[in-house]
């Protein structure tokens, strides 16, 4: 499958400092920001530096480095925001919306990191 990526979205902007953003991590291959709409107290997305629409994308044409860059860069940030002791240890959620169904506004890959108060099952 072939993944349409459209280098105007937001994200985009954001990487290439077109638009600012409240930084909280940067590693080789990501970069993690608080959210402009924060749903909870602490809601930072984390997003991969590469042209990746969708987490099935980002599976399918991420290199190793990337992959493994990634997935340690949203685990810090769950350790900043909902799992260090400054945090208290209270815990944290994450969610990558995809597509239509999945109610994705922004078609770069971002994974929402969720904290700051309980959250019951559903965000809504
Ligand atoms: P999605 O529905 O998973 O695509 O969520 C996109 C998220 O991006 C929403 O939670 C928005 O509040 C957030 N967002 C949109 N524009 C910006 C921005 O410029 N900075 C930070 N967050 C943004």
């Amino acid at each position: 499958m072939a993944y349409a990526y459209d280098p105007q979205n937001i994200f985009a902007k954001i990487l290439r400092g077109e638009i600012p953003c409240d930084k909280v991590l940067e590693t080789d291959h990501s970069l993690a920001f608080r959210d402009i709409a924060p749903k909870t107290p602490d809601h930072v997305l984390v997003i991969p530096k590469g042209a990746y629409v969708t987490w099935d994308h980002f599976a399918a044409d991420a290199t190793d480095a990337e992959l493994a860059d990634f997935t340690r860069a949203v685990g810090q940030v769950a350790q900043m925001v909902g799992a260090a002791p400054g945090a208290d240890g209270a815990g944290y959620r994450l969610i990558s919306n995809a597509g239509r169904d999945g109610v994705q506004e922004v078609p770069h890959l971002h994974v929402h990191v969720l904290a700051g108060r309980p959250l019951g099952w559903m965000i809504r």
